[in-house]
């Protein structure tokens, strides 16, 4: 192969790796968007609603095990958002937002 052959070569390869990337990174935004948006969605109260069994004495338990104690997590800094687990099972029960404590 020539010199003419390698540019082509690594011309090509350079912009499949961009197209590749670009759309990586639109993929993991859409994602994160959509997972905030479903975060937003699955609050406190929703699980109130959606679980009003898994409330014992006012507070919030595991409505998949039962389980009385739930942790909270910090999610990804650009989210602002909390996860609420279940220590026992790891379910994810509900999330809150940073900002609204
Ligand atoms: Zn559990």
């Amino acid at each position: 192969m020539d010199s003419d052959g390698y540019v082509l070569v690594a011309g090509t390869f350079l912009i499949l790796v961009s197209v590749a990337s670009v759309g990586a990174v639109g993929y993991i935004f859409a994602t994160a968007r959509r997972r905030v948006r479903e975060m937003k969605t699955r609050d406190y109260n929703w699980y109130k609603q959606q679980y009003p069994a898994a409330f014992k004495d006012g507070r919030p338990t595991c409505y998949s095990c039962g389980g009385k104690s739930v942790v909270v997590k910090n999610l990804m800094q650009r989210t602002f958002m909390r996860e609420h687990l279940c220590v026992d099972c790891g379910t994810t029960l509900f999330y809150s937002s940073e900002a609204s404590r």
